[in-house]
């Protein structure tokens, strides 16, 4: 519960427990708080005294409150004390270069909660250049305003980050990036892959690549050959005429039909539970997004619901997301087609997805 309002809710930080070390937030892909803030840095996870670590995601009107108390940093809600916290601190590798001497932090971030390592083949989506972008989207806004991550960084210097990441014990990796012209980013992602498999020494690289699904289907048989483990191509809404009104672009370059054949060509290629399709919970009525969960998963494609952020900068920026209890009954749903489907819920449970 705590988790889920934090999620939906944010958190508030005072000035005061700006201090000590940190992990800071980067801005790999999108922007989740309520606000841009360009001029200042965050800390971007804490730990609770359970242990637990939890994503910290601002929102000016939350009652929660990272403060100090006491002289102790700690999490409140309205006027009461919840659990006294501790930062999350940098890895070290956030400290190292690539030999070209680029700072690692500016290609890979890590999450704690998550024990993954995020990474970014770009900081553009063609979708934007016609306004048909996805309508949850705020990706290339939050790229050009916060201007963390270089750009298109090589695959050496994805290469040698990731395997840094992975040396500190990232378990899990997730490249992603929007579509690029010509779908340039099935090629950029191989020589990726391949840059990882070189500098980590592993033969299939844990985690997985996210891209729009190609029409070509043959760029699925490519990600497999770069060495990926899993692949993630997701359909965000799943009944029809939401899908082409909320991800018009997604929806008119490729198509629902052609989507759902791409993903089970994916599970023939990369084997059952190996294909992802993540959905922005929230969009649709649960009756129609379970209905979706339930025919990915009896396809073998594990279908992952994201609780819907509206997000500054997305073209839904200032609506409302479903209420807490919403999204937690949702969640106990799609934990029993899970299950029943065979996907290890415990697993997929990490992070965002699904609370
Ligand atoms: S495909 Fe959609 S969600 Fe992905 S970057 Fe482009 S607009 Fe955003």
């Amino acid at each position: 519960m705590l988790k889920a309002d934090l999620l939906l809710g944010g958190v508030r930080i005072d000035g005061c427990a700006l201090r000590g070390e940190y992990k800071q937030e980067i801005h790999r892909v999108f922007e989740w708080d309520d606000k841009w803030h360009a001029e200042e840095r965050y800390p971007s996870e804490f730990r609770l005294a359970d242990g637990s670590i939890l994503e910290i995601r601002k929102d000016s009107q939350s009652p929660y409150l990272i403060t100090v108390e006491d002289k102790s940093l700690c999490l409140k809600k309205n006027d009461t004390v919840i659990s006294e916290i501790e930062y999350v601190r940098a890895p070290s590798f956030y400290n190292k270069s690539t030999r070209d001497g680029t700072p690692m932090w500016r290609v890979a971030e890590f999450s704690a909660a998550q024990s993954k390592v995020g990474a970014s083949y770009g900081p553009h989506c063609i979708l934007y250049d016609g306004n048909e972008q996805c309508k949850f989207c705020n990706m290339v806004p939050a790229r050009a305003a916060y201007k963390q991550m270089i750009d298109y960084p090589t695959p050496q210097q994805h290469g040698e980050a990731i395997a840094a990441a992975y040396a500190e014990g990232a378990k899990k990796l997730c490249l992603t990036g929007g579509i690029l012209s010509d779908r340039m980013e099935f090629g950029l992602c191989a020589r990726i892959g391949n840059a990882i498999r070189e500098y980590s020494g592993k033969d299939r690289i844990p985690g997985h690549v996210n891209v729009a699904a190609p029409v070509e289907l043959k760029e699925i048989d490519r990600m497999y050959d770069a060495g990926f483990e899993s692949i993630c191509m997701s359909l965000e809404v799943w009944e029809k005429n939401l899908f082409a009104g909320i991800c018009p672009g997604k929806a008119r370059l490729v198509g629902r039909e052609k989507w759902l054949d791409a993903l089970e060509y994916a599970v023939r290629v990369f084997g059952s539970g190996k294909v992802l399709s993540a959905f922005v919970a929230g969009l649709e009525s649960q009756e129609s997004l379970l209905e979706g969960v339930e025919y990915l998963a009896s396809k073998d494609v594990l279908p992952v619901p994201i609780p819907w952020i509206p997000c500054p900068g997305s073209k839904l920026e200032g609506h409302r997301t479903p209420s807490t209890a919403w999204h937690l009954s949702l969640g106990d749903k799609i934990h029993e087609l899970w299950k029943r489907y065979g996907f290890d819920a415990e697993i997929t449970r990490t992070g965002r997805k699904y609370l």
